[in-house]
């Protein structure tokens, strides 16, 4: 049986959060950025932040980036270009400030398996643990099957947007649990519930 739904009132379970996918979600997919001056921020995405924060979720980025494992960016190629997302995001919204960005930097064809990967939920029980995250209470906002498998493996509600890869890259079959045109819109329904 599953257990009783206690009030909102009552609950100390800890903090919530909307984890985000990166690159399609929060800024434009071009494969492999790795270089800061082909990074665009997708319109809408910077206030997404901002609300969401206001409304007291942490705003945690969870992505792949085996450009590293694959050779084609540097461990402080990848800082330089989180550096520069931030502080593009607080250039359109001073509230929009990422609580944490998490990156895996492997592929198992490239260096090595690990745990981090989405869709294993290595990074996001690691966001958990550092921001006391109940992590039924929280969100993930993705464009790729595999952030949605993830979501679901971690108990977030996974939601799908279409900008970025739209869902459509066909490795894995978990369905979202809604879907929606962008970051803005999917913040703007989280809420509202
Ligand atoms: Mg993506
Ligand atoms: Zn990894």
């Amino acid at each position: 049986m599953p257990p009783k739904k206690r009030s909102p009132g009552l609950r100390t379970r800890g903090n919530k959060a909307v984890f985000m996918d990166r690159d399609g979600v929060i800024v434009k997919e071009v494969n492999y950025l790795s270089r800061v001056e082909d990074m665009t921020v997708i319109p809408g995405a910077a206030d997404a932040i901002a609300k969401l924060r206001e409304a007291g979720f942490k705003a945690i980025v969870i992505s792949n980036q085996s450009a590293v494992a694959r050779g084609l960016l540097s461990l402080s190629g990848l800082s330089e270009i989180t550096r520069v997302l931030r502080a593009e995001l607080l250039k359109k919204n001073p509230a929009a400030r990422l609580d944490a960005v998490y990156y895996c930097p492997h592929h198992p064809d490239f260096d090595r398996s690990c745990a981090c990967r989405k869709p294993g939920i290595g990074l996001i029980l690691k966001a958990k643990k550092k921001f006391n995250i109940d992590l039924k209470s929280s969100y993930f906002v993705g464009d790729s099957s595999a952030d949605i498998l993830a979501a679901r493996r971690a108990g977030c509600v996974p939601l799908l947007v279409k900008t970025g890869k739209a869902g459509k890259d066909g490795i894995y079959r978990e369905k979202p649990q809604k879907t929606f045109k962008s970051l803005s819109e999917a913040a703007t329904w989280i809420l509202r519930q």
